[in-house]
């Protein structure tokens, strides 16, 4: 019984062990190259003694227990034989290492830089950076530049076990007592992964040996999971791949779009913001002068010894109208608009002497809806009637 030979020999893939303990569905090995959840990096899957690995995981002490998906058929003595899933682990493997590169990436553009850990899924990987620096678009963009060419620059990856005094004393190795609970466990010693000349972290996972392996890396986003904390979430291998060509279609329908090409691209939407937000402000003053000058050619009647004024107005909300209401009440006591809409509205500005307040409930109670206000100020909406009624009975 022992901790898993995973890490230190991440390639092996087959072995032939001797069953220490079986309960259940659990089982026990003299030794196992199958990797246990822990640190951020899931359990392998894959099959022991002919029957499916559904999970992995360490117990206390460190001993690795294999969960299977049905009673084994074997027993304490026998000899099984385990077989890790390849696609699976080199998945981890090569996500796992990226995280380094990506930390390392971290290291050049980020101040005050801290570990704040990092988990892999089957679909994208994250990384916490506990960083002061603000990580913007560009940042992103940089993060992915800096991994890519690490990638490409193909830099050995290696892993040894030093005292842990030793290893923090060297300031450059990244820790994180939280993910890696356990690699300090039991010993003074510390496994520390390096990729030459860009990552250094204390790490129990199982990591490729050059990054070139790693292949393409897709930054994904950014968010910020707790104070002082940015997330950064990226895809190694295929999810990597159709992400960028998925990025890559929406910038060329944008391009199109913009009669531009990918280059252009940034200018020419830039430019069409701004241009569009010219427009719905002159949109906006525009609209508003013709309300103006509908309300100022409203029809002016006397009603209870007071000058009112009312009509219809359409294409505008009540909001609008109310605004312009007050406004263009100018001389009259009273000012009415009454919007022509699927459910008509009645907007009255006052001086006072009639209450508006009073004037919507009059209307509401004669045609149905609802509202209210002050003196000076009302509306009401949701009338059951067309506004040549109201007005009609307005007028009267
Ligand atoms: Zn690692």
């Amino acid at each position: 019984m022992s901790d898993s030979l995973a890490p230190e020999s991440p390639t092996v893939r087959a072995f032939d062990a001797t069953v220490a303990r079986v309960d259940g569905r659990s089982v026990v090995l003299d030794e196992t190259y199958f990797y246990p959840e822990g640190g951020g990096q899931p359990a392998d899957r894959g099959v022991l003694g002919g029957v499916d690995v559904e999970h992995v995981r360490s117990e206390a002490d460190g001993t690795v227990v294999h969960d299977l998906a049905a009673d084994p058929d074997f027993g304490v003595g026998d000899e099984v034989t385990g077989v890790v899933d390849d696609d699976f682990r080199t998945y981890c493997m090569r996500a796992h290492t990226a995280s380094h590169v990506l930390y390392g990436a971290g290291r050049r553009i980020f101040d005050d830089l801290g570990y704040g850990g990092f988990d892999i899924s089957a679909e994208k990987v994250r990384v916490d950076f506990e960083t002061s620096t603000e990580v913007d678009d560009g940042a992103l963009v940089e993060l992915e530049r800096l991994v890519n060419r690490a990638v490409w620059d193909s830099r050995e990856v290696s892993w040894e076990e030093i005292p842990v005094s030793e290893a923090r004393e060297r300031g450059e190795i990244a820790f994180n007592v939280k993910t890696e609970e356990g690699v300090f466990s039991e010993s003074d010693t510390v496994r520390v992964v390096s990729i030459d000349g860009w990552d250094w972290a204390a790490c129990g996972g199982t990591h490729v040996s050059n990054t070139v392996e790693i292949g393409p890396v897709e930054v994904l986003g950014r968010s910020n999971p707790g104070e002082g904390l940015t997330r950064v979430e990226f895809a190694v291998g295929a999810s990597a791949i159709d992400r960028r060509a998925a990025v890559r279609t929406s910038a060329y329908e944008a391009a199109r779009a913009l009669g531009t090409n990918l280059d252009g691209l940034g200018e020419s939407a830039a430019t069409a913001a701004a241009a569009r937000e010219e427009l719905e402000s002159e949109l906006a003053d525009l609209k508003s002068e013709v309300l103006r000058a509908r309300l100022d050619d409203f029809e002016t009647v006397e009603r209870d010894g007071l000058t009112w004024r009312v009509g219809a107005v359409s294409g505008f909300d009540a909001n609008e109208v109310g605004d312009a209401a007050k406004e263009a009440r100018d001389g009259a006591d009273v000012l009415v608009a009454v919007g022509e809409s699927d459910a008509p509205f009645v907007v009255v500005a006052s001086a006072g002497d009639a209450a508006a307040g009073d004037v919507v409930a009059e209307v509401t109670d004669e045609f149905g809806g609802g509202g209210g206000g002050g003196p000076t100020f009302a509306q009401g909406g949701g009338l059951g009637a067309p506004a040549d009624e109201v007005l009609a009975y307005l007028c009267d």
